[in-house]
This record gives C-alpha cells, sequence and structure tokens, in this order.
C-alpha cells in the first residue's frame, strides 16, 4: 500500500517497507520497468559511524560515540573480493568519517597498487581535526577522488545543519585540499587531475534543486569569497530514514516528505539507480543494494550474505531489495552518490 493508498484508507503509517510488493515495486510494474542488477563496477565500503561531525541530516546517525568499525581482516576480504570480481573498478569509501577508521590507509594503499578508482567520502573538517594533518597530502599522493559534503555555500545554512563553526572548518578543508591540486583542472589532462566534487543536500524536506544551475552558484561564490576551485556539485536528496527521519516524525513532517518523493516519481532515473551497479558493504562485511539500505538492515536482494561467500555469479543472481525509501532515489532529476540520474 502506497502512502497515499494509506491515507485514503486511514490505515497508520509504519517503517519502510521491506518486502517485495511495496508501493515501490508496484509503481515499476505499472510503468512495466525493470530493475535488474549488471555486473558490479563500486565496491562502496562503509568503514564505520565514527564521525567528527553530528549532522542533522545524517542518514547513518554517525558521531563521536559510535563504535562500529572495520576490522583489518575484513578489509583484507574487501580487497580479495575486488579482486575476485573483475568488473569492480570503482573502491569508494564511507562512513562516518571513513578515514578516522584505521583500516582507511591500507584500503586506499591496496585499491592504488590496484589502479582503481578509488573515492573518499570526506566531510571536510577531519582534514583539520588534530592528528589527520597527513591526510590531505595521503589523499593527493594516491590521486583519490574527494567527494565532499558541503551542503550550502553560505554559512548560515551549513553552520545550522552540520553544527556551529562547521562552515569555516569546511572552507579551511577545501583550501587544504586545492594547496595540493585538488579542483584545479586547468592545464592539466584528464588523467593527472585530482578531483574534488561538492555534495548538496537540502536543508530541509525538499528536493535538490538543478544541479547544474546549483553549481553555478556555488562556483561563484566560493571562487569570489574564498578563491576556492572544485570539479562539480552533486545534489543528493535526503532519504527519508536515520536521523533525517527522526526529525522529520518530531516535526510532524514525515508523511508530507514521503508524499512528495512518491508523486515527483521519474522513470528515467531507474537505468540509472546506483543498486544496479553498486555493492554496499557495511562494517561488519555483509552485503546491502545500497548504503540506504544498508542503514535499514536491509540485505542484499533481502538476504544475509557476507561478503566471503560470494561469487559474481551469485550476485547477478539476486534480486534487488527496495521500499517506501527508494522514491527517494527516483524524485525529480533522481539521486545516487554520484548526483542526480536524469
Ligand atoms: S552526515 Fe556525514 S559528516 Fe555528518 S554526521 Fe553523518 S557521516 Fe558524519
Ligand atoms: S534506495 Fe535507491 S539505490 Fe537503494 S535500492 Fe532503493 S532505489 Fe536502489
Amino acid at each position: 500500500m502506497s502512502l497515499l493508498e494509506k491515507k485514503a484508507s486511514g490505515a497508520a503509517r509504519s517503517g519502510p517497507e521491506t518486502r517485495r510488493g511495496n508501493a515501490f515495486d508496484r509503481i515499476l510494474e505499472r510503468e512495466s520497468i525493470p530493475l535488474s542488477r549488471t555486473a558490479p563496477e563500486v565496491l562502496q565500503l562503509n568503514l564505520g559511524r565514527l564521525c567528527n561531525q553530528v549532522c542533522r541530516h545524517c542518514h547513518v546517525n554517525a558521531g563521536p560515540t559510535r563504535t562500529e568499525m572495520m576490522s583489518d581482516a575484513t578489509a583484507r576480504e574487501a580487497i580479495a573480493l575486488m579482486d575476485r570480481i573483475s568488473s569492480l573498478s570503482t573502491l569508494d569509501l564511507t562512513g562516518g568519517a571513513p578515514e578516522m577508521i584505521p583500516c582507511f590507509r591500507y584500503l586506499v594503499e591496496e585499491g592504488s597498487r590496484r589502479g582503481v578508482k578509488i573515492i573518499d567520502r570526506c566531510n571536510l573538517t577531519i582534514l583539520n581535526e588534530p592528528g589527520y594533518e597527513y591526510l590531505a597530502e595521503f589523499l593527493a599522493s594516491h590521486r583519490v577522488e574527494v567527494v565532499a559534503s558541503l551542503p550550502c555555500y553560505s554559512r548560515e545554512n551549513v553552520d545550522k545543519q552540520r553544527g556551529e563553526g562547521m562552515f569555516a572548518r569546511s572552507i579551511k578543508g577545501l583550501q587544504q585540499l586545492n594547496a595540493f591540486g585538488y579542483g584545479v583542472a586547468e592545464g592539466k589532462d584528464a588523467a593527472e587531475a585530482l578531483r574534488l566534487h561538492l555534495v548538496y543536500n537540502p536543508g530541509g524536506p525538499g528536493l535538490p534543486p538543478p544541479q547544474e544551475k546549483l553549481e553555478e552558484a556555488y562556483r561563484e561564490r566560493l571562487a569570489e569569497d574564498f578563491g576556492i576551485l572544485f570539479d562539480k556539485v552533486i545534489t543528493i536528496a535526503n532519504m527519508p530514514i536515520g536521523r533525517f527521519r527522526s526529525d522529520l516524525l518530531r516535526s510532524g513532517q514525515l508523511d508530507a516528505y514521503q508524499t512528495k518523493l512518491e508523486e515527483a516519481f521519474n522513470p528515467a532515473t531507474v537505468p540509472h539507480l546506483m543498486c544496479r551497479t553498486h555493492l554496499s558493504v557495511d562494517h561488519e562485511g555483509y552485503l546491502y543494494d545500497c548504503d540506504f539500505n544498508q542503514m535499514l538492515d536491509l540485505g542484499m536482494g533481502g538476504k544475509r550474505l557476507h561478503m566471503g561467500d560470494v561469487t559474481a555469479e551469485t550476485l547477478r543472481r539476486l534480486p534487488i531489495a527496495t521500499g517506501d525509501h527508494c522514491f527517494g532515489c527516483t524524485a525529480g532529476s533522481g539521486s545516487s552518490c554520484g548526483g542526480a540520474l536524469a
């Protein structure tokens, strides 16, 4: 039953549906849009929930007191999985703040040795935390692509969402990256460029604005105000899960936001959904179709599978596990770890 159907029947809203046959599946069926996995391209490892920040919109409920973290043994299994599945060409490291987890350096070094693309999903302020002075140079020397969260170019909006003083520290982090050549593509060929992308997410229960227009505004303001350069802006919709969901529940906006996502369903986004090409792995090595399903404990294809037990063939045969939250990926221009989809 979709939210609209539930409202009509007066049924109470519960958490995200986790079985096949939910509202998202039904809309795919109605529109005759298949959702199937292709050969996996991206291994996205969630190294743990430890973070130096406590943001209001955080879908993983990360923070300084979280203790979950990937062990060295699990990190070695992840590298073995990359070696076993040859279609995996990107190692995407996320968290929490992935750089705070001890196996982060090992994973970067092993990925770099294998010549795969490495992505660090960085919150920027970690670059100027005591003890992380080495980080910008380390990332540059291993040619790691940095996807950095900066939810706005205004101090007021960033501090409201991420905490007092976080805007100034994020700007400092960007300047540290620029100093090592990040985001300064001019005069370099594509293979040499150190990529720096900025992630925008809305401050509240709204859809992100058009990515290209927003990028223009970021480019102008960050260059004029702080002399900062970057490659592109990635827009990501807030998923109605985790801390953001609790916020929506508290303010009585959850149903309205879910309705907004469902009404903005865009079929053109489905072929580009990241669950088709990504393998998401938690800090213990279990597999999910995406980071959002991981946060909902909705295992890959609805099963609890460890990465040590799978082959490319096992994965190919698994369906993608969906729920009401999937409308967050297909609303408007769509949303993924790589930005808008359509
Ligand atoms: S949104 Fe990112 S930076 Fe903020 S608490 Fe969550 S993991 Fe940390
Ligand atoms: S939340 Fe998005 S990426 Fe994850 S399974 Fe649903 S549609 Fe796919």
